[in-house]
């Protein structure tokens, strides 16, 4: 397997946090104002888990794209499996990417999703 010393640190410059996904008013708004934003974007997985992506490098990534915070560096950067990253494991980790508020209203018509008014 080709080593990190070949990728351009693609795993140190964004963060991704799970969100829920477009069912009720609130969420799908949500998601559309995330994506009325620069450098974010949102993706179902390939585990069905909904995910808000803000692309950002670690300010702990060296030019050579070597850690600088090793030995300090959070359980999410050493829970990351090489062998299933971006780059050299499974690919593509979006099974369904949405990079403008139009496209959640095409996803909600597409797949004829009927939005849940939100709970109090
Ligand atoms: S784990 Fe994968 S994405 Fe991250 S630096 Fe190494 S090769 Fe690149
Ligand atoms: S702390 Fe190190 S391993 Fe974690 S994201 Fe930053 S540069 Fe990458």
């Amino acid at each position: 397997m080709p080593s990190c010393k070949e990728c351009d640190g693609k795993c140190c410059k964004y963060v991704a946090v799970e969100i829920d996904g477009p069912f009720t008013k609130v969420d799908a708004d949500a998601i559309k104002w995330y994506l009325c934003h620069e450098n974010i974007t949102v993706y179902l997985d390939h585990e069905d888990e909904w995910m808000v992506e803000f692309t950002t490098r670690c300010k702990f990534l060296k030019e050579d794209n070597m850690c600088s915070y090793y030995n300090k560096r959070s359980n999410i950067c050493r829970d990351y499996e090489h062998d299933e990253c971006e780059m050299f494991g499974d690919g593509d980790t979006h099974k369904v990417l949405f990079k403008e508020p139009e496209d959640v209203d095409k996803y909600i018509k597409e797949k004829n999703i009927v939005l849940k008014e939100d709970e109090d």
